[in-house]
């Protein structure tokens, strides 16, 4: 899993909340899915969409109305109350029989994610867990209940250590941002939050990674950015997410890198809105 993940660690948000966070609050989501092949048309579930919405809610304020795979719409409010009522109306006036052929799908937020460096490979995510609640009060509730759960393992610099990613309990998140790390047997681990953004190899688009490309995508040349196919001509460098990003947002970003540079600047947006998906807990 981690071949198609660019991890970019907070260390500007080691200490406390950073201003990316504070009192912003988060964006509302809202999913409409068409349940099978009727309803394929994304023109087409947009105007249902927004028709509803007009006639019944029109002081209603969208951010973004995007397109999704497989013809779904994504729907972007101010916040998560402001796409509740957008979803209640959607439920409430809209056609049953053309509801029904869609799912309606806010998606949770992000719990906020740790990475805890150089855990000997031969300790078992079991064993892990087990020796790091025996050493780390603070880790469980009065009922041994962790506030923890290890996500998965990404190979260490070293071959004899693996680093491994957890997922934390929102409440808690200022508990585990305050340590510099955990103690396990006769050692202390770094510790230090973990926000990864996925970036697609075939399309190269961020938010998604290979295996949920849309199956319609072409594989694109990193460098040019165009369909590679048989005797690809490469037109030389040119980022696909930094264009975009400078047609849709006017950043004034350089494009002549590969989309898979180290430097490119798309990647720190894209971490912002990871940072917005998740629940803090505030
Ligand atoms: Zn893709
Ligand atoms: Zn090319
Ligand atoms: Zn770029």
């Amino acid at each position: 899993m981690s071949s198609n993940m660019v991890a970019l660690q907070a260390k500007d948000r080691k200490h406390g909340v950073s201003s990316t966070l504070s009192p912003k609050e988060p964006e509302g989501i809202l999913l409409v899915k068409p349940k099978d092949n009727e309803l394929k048309e994304f023109e087409a579930n947009r105007k249902i969409i927004l028709d509803i919405l007009q006639t019944h809610s029109p002081e209603a304020r969208l951010r973004g109305v995007v397109r999704i795979f497989g013809g779904g719409v994504k729907l972007i409010d101010a916040s998560p109350d402001d796409i509740l009522a957008i979803k209640n109306t959607l439920i409430e006036h809209g056609e049953k029989e053309v509801m029904d052929k869609f799912d309606l799908i806010t998606p949770n937020r992000r719990s906020p994610q740790f990475i805890l460096y150089n855990v000997p490979k031969e300790v078992e995510a079991d064993s892990l867990k087990d020796g790091l609640l025996a050493k780390n009060i603070f880790l469980a509730d009065g009922n041994n209940k962790p506030h923890f759960k290890l996500e998965f393992s990404i190979p260490g610099r070293d071959r004899r250590s693996n680093h491994w990613v957890m997922s934390i309990n929102p409440k808690k998140y200022e508990d585990f941002l305050s340590k510099e790390g955990l103690y396990f047997q006769f050692t202390r681990l770094r510790l230090a939050e973990f926000i990864s953004v996925k970036q697609c190899r075939k399309c190269y688009a961020f938010g998604h990674t290979t295996r949920g490309c849309d199956p319609k995508n072409k594989q694109l040349c990193d460098k040019c950015g165009e369909t590679r196919e048989e005797n690809h001509r490469c037109k030389g460098y040119n980022c696909i997410n930094c264009s975009e990003s400078n047609r849709r947002l006017r950043t004034n970003h350089k494009t002549d890198h590969s989309c898979l540079n180290r430097n490119c600047k798309t990647p720190i947006r894209q971490k912002d809105l990871v940072i917005e998906r998740t629940d803090y807990g505030l």
